[in-house]
């Protein structure tokens, strides 16, 4: 494996996060950049530098024909004070799975994860110890080779930014308002759903701005072919809790397969839960909430952890939960993660990465 060079010839700057810390609007003082080029034999020296602005080519196909993956995880400082990932190998692995799809050249594990581990420890003092904070971090590929030909690039850029947040629900584990929706669709089988690819996310903008101005926080999107069964909402997989079921969709090829879901499942399965991965029509939700048989619905991902649905609604119709009050298993599930996370619990997964 190659060594990270580290070029800092400057004085730490000293840390001073904001009080209330908004996410994703904070960066920390160091970045790591990697570059690619087919003509160089691939993958160039990996470098830890200041965090500056990039010299881009605005000819670099990227912001032509969107040949962008990213990931999102966290670093979380423990009960004990040591640095702790949650599943890293996992989000790497996503990765390079993205990057397959979006035919970007993918990158050696164990150097994305050293590179993910020094990176947090030069920075480790940006990590708020607040509870609920953690340290965001968004590893990125894009295309970089200035050229118009509609093509594979030949060269590419390997980032990873670091961004320390506060909880994602200031307010408390608040539930939220979420609204299906079958005027668009996010993701097609065979698409690149299931790749954490920028331009999914672009697709998907409209239909949540729509939402904001009903009131509701985000999407759930059905599928694209039959608009009939869920798939995920914003940037969350989704989990529904019958009487005698929890249910969350299959990985269909559209779903972004989340790290937070498959701890999740697992999870539910230790706990001895009635879980299955399956199709889900939108309707048996109404079915099953006239029958008193729909007890709560949550999203699992990162960013939040878990976060339980106050109101789902879709055309005319709506399922109310309560408003102040999360889920019981949301609640539940909320608690083991983040006791997981933060150490409180006892690793016995073996889930948890300590940065050392
Ligand atoms: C990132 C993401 C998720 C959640 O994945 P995690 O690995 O649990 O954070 C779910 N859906 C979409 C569309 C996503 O981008």
């Amino acid at each position: 494996m190659q060594e990270i060079k580290i070029i800092d010839n400057e004085k730490k700057k000293e840390v001073k996060l904001p009080e209330n810390l908004v996410f994703g609007k904070t960066f920390t003082e160091h970045i790591f950049e990697m570059d690619f080029d087919r003509n160089k034999g691939g993958w160039q020296t990996p470098t830890i530098k200041r965090y500056e602005n990039l010299n881009i080519d605005p000819a670099a196909m990227v912001f032509h024909y969107g040949q962008a993956i990213f990931e999102g995880m966290k670093a979380y400082k423990q009960v004990d004070g040591k640095i702790a990932l949650f599943r890293p190998e996992k989000n790497i692995e996503r990765l390079n799975r993205s990057a397959r799809r979006l035919c970007i050249p993918e990158v050696e594990p164990e150097l994305a994860l050293k590179a993910i581990k020094e990176l947090v420890k030069i920075d480790a003092e940006w990590i708020p110890e607040k509870p609920g904070h953690s340290l965001y971090i968004r590893p990125f590929i894009f295309a970089t080779e200035p050229c118009f030909g509609v093509r594979a690039a030949d060269s590419y850029k390997f980032i990873i930014i670091l961004s320390p947040v506060g909880p994602y629900y200031p307010q408390g584990f608040k539930p939220v308002p979420i609204m299906a929706t079958d005027k668009y669709v996010r993701a097609v089988r065979k698409g690149t759903g299931e790749a954490k690819a920028a331009g999914n996310y672009a697709a998907g903008l409209i239909a949540q701005e729509e939402a904001k101005k009903e009131g509701y926080s985000q999407i759930l999107w059905l599928d694209a072919i039959e608009q009939k069964y869920i798939e995920e909402v914003g940037a969350m997989n989704i989990f529904i809790r019958f009487k005698d079921e929890v249910a969350t969709p299959a990985l269909s090829g559209s779903i972004l397969p989340g790290i937070t879901r498959m701890s999740v499942i697992e999870l539910l399965k230790d706990w001895g839960y009635n879980i299955n991965e399956r199709l889900i029509a939108i309707e048996e939700l109404f079915n099953a909430a006239d029958k008193g048989e729909l007890l709560e619905i949550f999203g699992s991902g990162t960013a939040a952890v878990i976060s339980s649905v106050s109101k789902l609604k879709y055309h005319d119709r709506e399922i109310k939960f309560s408003e102040t009050e999360p889920g019981e298993l949301a609640f539940k599930l909320y608690d083991e993660l983040t006791g997981l996370q933060y150490g409180k619990i006892e690793d016995r997964f073996g889930w948890i990465t300590i940065v050392e």
